[in-house]
């Protein structure tokens, strides 16, 4: 087993200590760097660093940053949230750790959708029928994984499966 323990720390987000979510950094007590490669390439994550090791993707809307020792998951819900998905990442670790003479491990970023393609493929009115204030804010959030081509109402069908079929070539979660 590769990582057996780590301490938990909640914290809220600094610039809005008024907000609902919170974040959770799992302080761990091994060294897991090695693994990191391997769980890129288990996980597909979207933005890998080779030194110092650490991979990110995300996970139903959430941030989840893993480095040699420690892990990062942004926008919890409460803290029973983050203790599921730290204790799912703590599993996925050490079988991934375990397998890892049958993985190729990946030293890349998986591809990122762009923001201005995504802009290119919505009306461009800036109507807010979105309830965001413009289309590039919408574009951004798309590129993240936050909006689908179904959340713009002011999107034509056709249009719509356009930006559907961009977004999907692409891994959010
Ligand atoms: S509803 Fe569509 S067109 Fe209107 S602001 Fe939002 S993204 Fe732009």
């Amino acid at each position: 087993m590769l990582l057996r323990s780590y301490t938990r720390e909640f914290v809220r987000p600094e610039c809005r200590p008024e907000a609902q979510s919170v974040h959770l950094v799992a302080h761990l007590d091994e060294d897991i760097g090695e693994v990191i490669p391997y769980l890129n390439a288990v996980l597909g994550g979207f933005q890998f660093i080779k030194d110092p090791p650490s991979v990110s993707f995300r996970l139903h809307g959430k941030l989840i940053a893993i480095h040699a020792r420690k892990i990062c998951v942004n926008a919890l819900r409460d803290q029973s949230e983050g203790d599921k998905i730290v204790e799912w990442l703590k599993q996925e670790i050490n079988a991934t750790w375990e397998r890892r003479g049958e993985i190729e491990p990946s030293y890349e970023s998986a591809p990122r959708p762009r923001v201005i393609d995504i802009l290119r493929l919505l009306p461009r009115t800036n109507c807010g029928k979105c309830g965001l204030p413009t289309c590039m804010v919408f574009a951004a959030q798309a590129g993240e994984g936050g909006r689908r081509a179904g959340d713009c109402p002011a999107l034509s069908g056709e249009g719509a499966e356009k930006l559907d079929k961009y977004l999907g070539a692409f891994r959010f979660d």
